[in-house]
């Protein structure tokens, strides 16, 4: 950590990470009753799902259920012959928030070439379903020339460092110098890496509450067909993708989508009962139906899009009116904060800073400690494109911040 003028600066926020558990292993060989490691997980055994469940102090297999295929719902345009591969971002055809999927194969990896067949493709119309089916809403996806822009990227890590490493999400759009491009329009990157699995074999997705970014394994140990989906990588990028717009995890019934207990019926629900992040509640972090992400909702200032800080003093804000907080640190007090715009060569005082726990907003995951303050002030920016902040803060001079303001 580098400090400059260290006597007013506190502690880094620490990030939650949330991890999505392995969803189906295939090919075990699976009896009802017996032991088994890890709880929640589920295998595909004989076309029944078992799922690792407690009983008493052992984890067991539990009887299974029976694979039932699923009636295909009718998908959008997608005409199979017309899949491109496409490298580097296309052009947007969408305009503003959208889902970014990359489809990424490890230095070791075999190109399966999932983006060209038609898999991928399947995973996020059938995820879209499922939202539209359970609340009525659908992620806008970064489209090119009638397909999605899934974008391929062979990455210079290999299988094990990816599966090994605890925030890939990070790395990806660091090692694809993803915020260099500058992108006019807010995208949520969805990181389809074909491994096994990730965090050492014990997740097939993970993402960070309110990150832009996240992760999911879709190798063969995070494959599957469920009672549900044709495709059970399905869950992991939509769940992964509702941490990204501020959901925790719940503790409803295991059915209930952000509930990491097992789901004995495998037929998994939205927040049912509206109780925990759709609707007028926001138990669980955020109410969904009230973010600024959903097609057609996109250019409704009524609804929320809070800024997001990344690493390295860089972060993102949609253009209009935000909240902005310092990009990492908390102090004990200040008596005077001063918001300045350095991007030219003399400083703009931008706003006064008041005394915030929460300094991006009440919907942004940064939060100053108990016994902390942190500085907070309202700013409107209408153009695309970087500008750099410092706080001053008691006269201390702060690190300076680069936010890209984004549609
Ligand atoms: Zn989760």
């Amino acid at each position: 950590m580098r400090i400059k003028g260290a006597v007013t600066k506190g502690v880094v926020v620490a990030l939650l990470l949330t991890l999505a558990p392995i969803t189906a292993f295939s090919a075990q060989k699976i009896t009802p009753g017996s032991t088994c490691k890890v709880y929640n997980q589920k295998v595909t055994h004989q076309n029944k799902v078992y799922i690792c469940i407690k009983s008493g102090k052992k984890l067991i297999w539990n009887k299974g259920v029976a694979v039932v295929k699923p009636t295909p719902t009718p998908t959008t345009i997608l005409t199979p012959t017309a899949f491109t591969r496409n490298i580097g971002d296309k052009p947007d055809e969408v305009d503003g928030f959208q889902l970014k999927v990359v489809y990424v194969v490890p230095k070791d990896g075999k190109d399966r070439e999932l983006d060209l067949d038609g898999t991928l493709q399947k995973i996020i119309t059938e995820g879209n379903n499922f939202l539209t089916k359970e609340i009525q809403r659908k992620f806008p996806v970064d489209s090119w020339q009638g397909n999605y822009d899934i974008e391929f990227f062979k990455s210079t890590l290999t299988k094990l460092e990816l599966i090994s490493m605890r925030d890939a999400h990070r790395v990806l759009f660091n090692e694809m110098k993803i915020f260099e491009r500058k992108d006019v329009n807010r995208k949520m990157y969805s990181f389809w890496i074909d491994i096994d699995s990730l965090y050492n074999g014990t997740a097939c997705g993970y993402s960070n509450i309110n990150d832009n970014r996240h992760a999911i394994a879709i190798g063969p140990q995070c494959s599957g067909r469920s009672a549900q989906f044709e495709d059970n990588r399905v869950t992991a990028w939509v769940h992964e993708s509702l941490h990204g717009i501020g959901v925790e995890d719940t503790n409803g019934d295991g059915c209930e989508f952000l509930s990491h207990e097992p789901c004995t019926s495998l037929r998994y629900k939205i927040d049912p009962e509206r109780k925990f992040y759709v609707g007028v509640s926001t138990v669980a972090g955020s109410d969904i139906l009230n973010r600024r992400v959903w097609s057609g909702f996109t250019k409704d200032t009524s609804l929320v899009m809070p800024c997001r800080m990344l690493e390295n003093l860089e972060g993102i804000c949609t253009i209009g009116e935000n909240v902005i907080g310092p990009p990492r640190f908390q102090w004990k007090d200040f008596s005077s904060a001063i918001l300045q715009d350095v991007t030219d060569s003399n400083p703009v005082f931008v706003g006064n800073g008041i005394k915030s726990q929460k300094p991006w907003g009440a919907n942004n995951e940064y939060t100053c400690s108990a016994n902390f303050v942190c500085p907070s002030t309202t700013l409107s920016e209408d153009k695309l494109g970087i500008r750099k902040y410092r706080w001053v803060i008691d006269g201390v001079i702060g690190e300076i911040f680069t936010i890209l303001w984004q549609r």
